[in-house]
């Protein structure tokens, strides 16, 4: 009889009531790159972590976020509860099992507080993970909400004949199952990294590395366990970590976590095999460097330690002596080595958002945490409660939004208007009344409905989505405010406030005195993000992407912020006070200087005008941007026409945007306008735009326009309408990227004028490309070339971001997407070339327009207009007349023969700007 011990399909159930997500949408590479082992991931809606299948635990980690076992099939199923919860040492989760418990489906293994992980935690979302990927042949995993211990979340298909195998006694040093893998990944031995202290081999040819302390503030959690077996899976040999009496092998994720290695723990590598030295080497070597994750300067396994040669204790207890005598003595060595020089506590690093120096006290914005009962008795009743709270937040809404409408502050007004929206989401009240027909009070079901509902948005690692999900916890408080009496007041600040948040939207910013704010520092997002571009636009100095200790600083530390060098600074003694407030005073004379010139224009020392306009998002800003000088708008972002609404606004009520912005300019001045630039990565919710993989290289800017061709054509009348309200018109299409995008935009365009008779007005529009894709820059000369192109205006926050294929708002890549970059340079610097050779002009629009110091190598590339932020006008201006359009050519030819943007910049000294 050859009956498989066990059925061909498994299905383990919800660990977790959530909803599911899939895998590759989770936050971190590791994860979503299946670099640990696919499954699945839930978002939680209660703290609970149960075991989906009968077996054995096979660890624990010490800070509990995260427990392994392997069931009575074979799977290696890891369960990591949030991502990077291994930061909060065991902050809010207790374990409920240990390491050689049995467990049924269901039985609880954890439990964690959802507030508390998930005001720390990046994120709540667990992550079921199958280790051993030879165990199953196909996953099938389930959708939408889940229920622990009752869906099935996942569906195992297992091998034929498939025989119980690994024991948890086995698994953390559970070699065998991962046989396939070696071989199929062995190929790239050649290209890993080999040390270049040679690794002695035993008489059995086992390998042995020098004892290395971890370097990992947080040891190896799932993610540098992961990293590391990615690296010992490049090679044949057995890999194994010995650390004290324990090994595993580096090949196993669980193996790995099972050892326990804290920061600072011993571990030796050990290697027997073809390629066991060059393993060992590169294991090791890879130890040392943190395994992708940052490790502070001097930690002690950079430092010198003593070489061991021996085979692993269990295989060859001679020799195992004297490794144990050697690594004893290396561990002394590593021990008495001098304590690690500390990262200076008072100074925060992020990168540049807003520039100027900010002195004040530190005023955290973290959503005021309200008390709520987990049960109530009566669910008809908690209903009534929560249906009459809804009702009051709407009216307090609709006050708010006609008490602003009739103060003509349309834009808060706006984002009062769309919190409404989403109190009237009958999916969130929805899931909140589920929890109240299972026993849970109005507040707390409330809570953790918008709660799920926000963490997922934000988990999509989208900034406009990120957006949404303050939105959704803005309005979720004002309902819990209303139901509970707690919190709701307006957001009171302190005089000089540094505010620091994880992340600041426009409905925050909308709620406090910005007269009050000395600087912002927040943790996610970039230079070109959306908190940097409202930080600018508000000329407070800020900086983003800051180190994420800044939300442990208590409230009212002195602090600075110098949003140039994107630092935040506490702690400061008197004389660094009054160093900062003399660089303040002579930064103000400066600006005092700088504005007493702003309505002049911008002239080379040697005669050479180039036009100062503004990027701005509303009439408003128009409006504003004259008190600053400007000379028109280089980029109206029409797509903030578009946000905060239900619908799409109407051709007449986009011509009356337009027409006002265009009134708010000097006649004859130039308006550019830039159509929607929306798409996968900035949804409205009236433009359905499928979710994609990849939403930043899909279907944005100019090609929603191709999709949805009408959307365009209402545009382009819109703006011909308001072409006789006194500026000068200009039109371009966002995100074009080949010859054919451009001809079918001006085809569309040409259509629409022809369509609808506005001939006259559109002989007045000049229509143009931004530049923003460097197909478009290595092509100039062709687009040049095309007929009814007028001028390309350079987006340098997507040029530089899909030059250098970094995301502009990448927390860690951010401070590398530096339009200063001698690529972008170079590019910006060809097309105005080719532009010129025409008889056409070329624009920069990006960020780098807003930058003095990168002021005069535009202007020595060509470039004919800066449009800038509006606050930066007036030091632009002040820029370019400080040197010769001579001098500018050959900084400019400098600059794109430099090999690092750092070179570039170090051709204008700050101090020079
Ligand atoms: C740019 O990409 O530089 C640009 C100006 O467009 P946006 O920042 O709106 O994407
Ligand atoms: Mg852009």
């Amino acid at each position: 009889m050859t009956a498989p011990a066990h059925p061909a399909r498994l299905e383990l159930l919800a660990p977790l009531t959530g909803v599911m997500m899939p895998l590759d949408q989770v936050p971190d590479p590791v994860f979503a790159q299946k670099i640990v082992g696919d499954g699945i991931s839930i978002d939680p809606l209660v703290g609970e972590l149960l075991a989906p299948a009968s077996g054995t635990i096979a660890d624990v980690q010490a800070t509990s976020h995260a427990v392994s076992m392997v069931t009575d099939e074979g799977l290696e199923i890891l369960m990591h509860i949030g991502i990077d919860t291994v930061a909060l040492n065991g902050e809010g989760f207790t374990a409920r099992v240990k390491a050689g418990d049995e467990v049924k489906p269901g039985d609880l293994l954890v439990s964690f507080d959802l507030d508390t992980v998930g005001a720390k935690a990046k994120s709540l979302l667990t992550q079921i993970l199958i280790l051993n990927g030879d165990a199953y042949t196909a996953l099938t995993p389930a959708t939408g909400q889940v229920t622990a211990g009752k869906s099935v979340a996942l569906t195992v298909e297992l091998p034929a004949g498939a025989e119980q195998e690994a024991t948890p006694e086995q698994s953390p040093s559970a070699d065998a199952h991962h046989g396939e893998n070696v071989a199929a990944a062995a190929a790239p031995v050649a290209a890993a990294p080999v040390a270049a202290a040679a690794v002695p081999a035993s008489a059995d040819g086992t390998v042995t590395s020098d004892p290395i302390a971890i370097p990992n503030p947080t040891g190896l959690h799932a993610r540098p366990a992961a990293t590391l077996v990615d690296i010992a899976k490049r090679f044949t040999s057995d890999i194994k970590l010995h650390s004290g009496e324990r090994s595993g092998s580096a090949k196993s994720i669980m193996g790995i976590m099972a050892l326990g290695l804290a920061s600072g723990a011993r571990v030796t590598v050990t290697a027997t095999g073809d390629d066991a030295s060059e393993a060992v080497a590169a294991v090791a070597d890879a130890i040392r460097e943190g395994l992708g994750e940052e490790i502070p300067a001097g930690t002690p396994s950079t430092l010198d330690t003593v070489a061991v040669a021996a085979v692993a204790p269990s295989e060859n207890p001679e020799v195992a002596a004297s490794a144990d005598a050697a690594i004893a003595q290396a561990n002394a060595a590593v021990a008495a080595a001098e304590p690690a020089p500390a990262k200076d506590p008072n100074l925060l690093e992020g990168v540049s958002a807003s520039p100027g120096l900010g002195f004040g006290t530190v005023h955290r914005i973290t959503h005021e945490e309200i008390e709520v009962a987990e049960n109530a008795a009566d669910p008809v009743a908690e209903r009534r409660a929560l249906d009459a709270a809804i009702d009051r937040s709407g009216l307090e809404l609709d006050e708010l939004q006609r008490r602003l409408t009739e103060e003509g502050d349309k834009d808060r007004s706006a984002i009062f208007a769309a919190h409404r929206e989403i109190l009237g989401d009958p999916e969130l009240v929805e899931v909140a009344g589920g929890f109240i027909s299972e026993g849970r009070s109005a507040g707390y079901a409330w809570k953790q409905a918008y709660t799920a509902f926000a963490d997922q948005l934000a988990a999509l690692d989208n900034e406009v989505l990120a957006g949404r999900a303050t939105d959704l916890r803005d309005v979720g408080q004002r309902v819990l405010a209303q139901l509970t009496g707690q919190g709701g007041g307006a957001m009171e600040l302190p005089q000089d406030a540094i505010l620091i948040a994880e992340d600041l939207t426009p409905s925050d910013t909308a709620q406090f005195d910005a007269e009050k704010v000395a600087g912002f520092a927040t943790i996610g997002g970039g230079a070109s993000s959306h908190v940097a571009i409202i930080a600018r636009s508000l000329g407070i100095p800020a900086i983003a992407g800051v180190e994420a200790r800044a939300m442990d600083i208590a409230d009212g530390t002195r602090a600075m912020i110098d949003g140039a060098a994107g630092i935040l600074r506490l702690n400061l003694t008197e004389d660094e006070v009054t160093e900062i407030r003399g660089r303040q005073e002579r930064l103000a004379a400066i600006k005092a200087e700088e504005d007493s010139h702003k309505d002049e224009p911008a002239i080379t020392l040697d005669g050479h005008q180039v036009a100062v306009v503004a990027n701005i998002g509303n009439a408003k800003d128009a409006r504003n941007s004259m008190e600053y000088g400007a000379e028109g708008v280089g980029l109206l972002r029409s797509e903030f026409v578009f946000m905060d609404r239900a619908s799409a606004p109407t051709e007449q009520e986009q011509a009356e945007v337009y027409a006002e912005c265009s009134r708010a300019l000097k006649p004859g001045q130039p308006l550019v306008i830039r159509t929607l630039d929306v798409g996968g990565d900035k949804p409205l919710p009236y433009l359905p735009i499928p979710p994609e993989e990849n939403p930043f290289l899909g279907i944005r800017g100019v090609r929603v326009g191709f999709e949805q061709p009408e959307v365009l054509a209402t545009q382009v009348r819109a703006i011909l309408t308001a072409a006789d309200a006194g500026a000068k018109l200009y039109v371009m299409f966002p995100m074009i990227a080949t010859i054919e995008d451009w001809r079918e935009a001006k085809r569309i365009y040409d259509e629409t004028v022809a369509a609808s008779g506005l001939h006259e007005a559109a002989a007045n529009v000049s229509v143009g490309v931004m530049m923003e894709v460097p197909s478009v820059a290595i092509m100039a000369r062709q687009f040049a070339a095309e007929e009814g192109l007028d001028f390309f205006s350079v987006g340098t926050n997507d040029l530089t971001s899909y030059t250098l294929a970094m995301d502009r708002g990448h927390p860690r890549l951010a401070p590398q997407v530096d339009p200063c970059n001698p690529s972008v340079l170079a590019q910006i610097g060809a097309a105005a070339e080719a532009l010129h050779a025409r008889g056409k002009w070329l624009g920069v629009c990006g960020g780098v327009a807003s930058d003095p110091q990168a002021v005069p190598i535009l202007i020595g590339l060509g470039v004919d207009e800066l449009s800038c932020s509006i606050p930066a006008i007036p030091s632009v201006k002040a820029a370019v007349r400080r040197v010769s359009a001579a001098e500018c050519q050959e900084l400019a030819r400098q600059a794109v023969t430099c090999a690092t943007p750092a070179e570039v910049r170090a051709l204008v000294p700050l101090e020079a700007v």
